[in-house]
């Protein structure tokens, strides 16, 4: 392929040159030989490359920040990786309009920081922050702590850019919220872990920055309890509740247990449940009298039967921590098998009770932890029984992804399908969605280049 006279032969990388953070996913569970990297630095340049991938037949990966844990973005052996990370600007914010547009290679921090130095927000946010890349985070429709308020990825994206297998490129970098003049292409591509075309720029809709935050850690005796709890603060807080996040009470033990070493345990183990609640709003007078206030409420009620509320930053961050620091509470499982599984909020207890049944029938003695995103009903589980290989990783999906197909759920909520749950997507997809989705990617992609082996199975 004439990637050298494409992008100078600075921005070409082959075979065995070819770094390792382009051929290994983090899990460290899937690697690849891939034949050549690419940098591009302009939409352009994708195309020039499309044009010549689909010409000699070569497989196209786009990688970015390889915080996916589905193997979604690992190349196929001899293809091509493609990292768009030179392409990492913030093309403009209009805080009239109220939209950011961002180049794909751009870091989700680096636009959260871009946003917020021009009083603006942009609402997505997640432990990846620091590494996931938009191009990524809208390849899986990544949602995190405050879809409860804002939505995910889904939701911000409102003008895309992005090339096709041909070469193609299709741009509607429009600004407008409302717009039905025909089908809207950019939902097909948001969530489509590359298969469909690779995202280029995007427009991203902000919000007004918050200047108030709020944060607790509640405890109540029951899910029923919890989630009434979520729904009160919805109302009660006047719109400003931006995370809700359920742990389980062995979750909570676990984390805190191992985190004692750094930091005190906030509230003892016990209760029923635990959520980290917090609310954003642009009143320091009103903002913490409403939500104490609120939660003060639900104590007298009976509906929360404990609350620690953040006094400072430093209470916050340690409060959050139970939540996001998983290494030392996690790590002890290792090895161990991730889920990041949904279905409705109300299902959430009869699926967490038959997937600790079905666990502990074949596995007896194993471990699980759930905990996750309430408000977009977005479930974790980590499940370990000690030791792990891919008769025991099976067996561990068959009880998991079964128990999610029981009460109509879907296998993934996270990282996307990618290699890892190829071989689970009927359970929680019909037939005839996955032949609707494989004359989809046939009428885009006629030649399968772009990141075959994920996502869809053979028919
Ligand atoms: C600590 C941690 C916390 C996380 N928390 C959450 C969470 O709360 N919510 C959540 O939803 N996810 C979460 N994730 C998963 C992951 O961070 C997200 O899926 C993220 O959006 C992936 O972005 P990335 O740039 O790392 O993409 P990669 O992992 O590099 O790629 C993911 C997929 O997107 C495709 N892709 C990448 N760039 C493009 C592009 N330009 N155009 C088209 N497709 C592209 C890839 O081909 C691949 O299929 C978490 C991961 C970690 C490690």
């Amino acid at each position: 392929m004439a990637l050298v006279d494409i992008i100078g032969d600075r921005w070409v990388e082959q075979g065995e040159d070819i770094g390792e953070r382009y051929r290994v996913d983090i899990m460290e569970k899937y690697s690849a030989s891939p034949g050549w990297l690419a940098k591009p630095e302009s939409t352009e340049q994708v195309s020039a490359i499309m044009r010549a991938a689909s010409e000699a037949g070569v497989p196209v990966t786009v990688i970015g920040g390889q915080s996916g844990t589905s193997g979604g973005a690992i190349p196929s052996d001899g293809g091509l990786a493609l990292s768009l990370e030179r392409m990492n600007q913030i093309v403009e914010i209009d805080t009239l309009s109220m939209m950011m547009t961002v180049e794909a290679g751009c870091i989700l921090q680096l636009a959260q920081e871009a946003a917020e130095g021009e009083g603006a927000f942009l609402p997505v946010d997640l432990g990846a922050r620091g590494s996931a890349m938009i191009g990524g985070v809208i390849g899986t429709n990544a949602g995190g702590n405050r879809v409860v308020r804002w939505g995910m990825m889904r939701d911000m994206v409102i003008g895309l850019e992005a090339v096709l297998a041909d070469g193609t490129v299709v741009s509607s970098l429009t600004k407008m919220l409302k717009d039905n003049a025909g089908y809207h292409w950019k939902h097909l591509l948001v969530g489509s872990e590359g298969t469909l075309g690779i995202v280029t720029k995007a427009v991203l809709r902000l919000r007004p920055l918050p200047t108030t935050k709020q944060t607790a850690l509640v405890a109540a005796k029951s899910f029923e309890d919890m989630i009434t709890v979520m729904r009160r603060l919805e109302r009660d807080l006047s719109g400003q509740l931006s995370s809700f996040e359920l742990m389980w009470d062995d979750f909570y033990a676990a984390m805190t247990d191992a985190q004692l070493d750094q930091r005190p345990c906030p509230m003892p183990t016990g209760y029923g449940i635990y959520a980290l609640v917090e609310a954003m709003g642009g009143s320091e007078a009103l903002d913490t009298e409403l939500f104490t206030g609120a939660l003060t409420t639900l104590m007298e009620e009976g509906l929360v039967d404990d609350a620690v509320i953040a006094q400072s930053a430093r209470e916050r961050d340690a409060l959050w921590a139970v939540r996001e620091d998983l290494l030392p509470g996690i790590g002890k499982l290792k090895p161990f098998v991730s889920y990041d599984v949904s279905m409705a909020i109300a299902d959430m207890p009869s699926f967490v009770t038959a997937a600790r049944d079905a666990l502990e029938k074949a596995y007896p003695g194993v471990t699980m932890l759930f905990y996750g995103h309430a408000g977009d009903g977005n479930l974790h589980a980590t499940v370990s029984i000690g030791k792990l290989d891919e008769t025991i990783k099976n067996g561990f999906n068959d009880a998991v992804f079964g128990a999610v197909r029981d009460v109509g759920g879907s296998i993934s909520a996270e990282p996307g399908i990618g290699m890892d749950r190829m071989p689970w997507l009927s359970w929680t997809r019909s037939e005839s969605e996955l032949a609707l989705m494989r004359s989809i990617k046939q009428a885009i992609d006629p030649a399968g280049i772009l990141n075959p082996g994920k996502l869809l199975p053979a028919a």
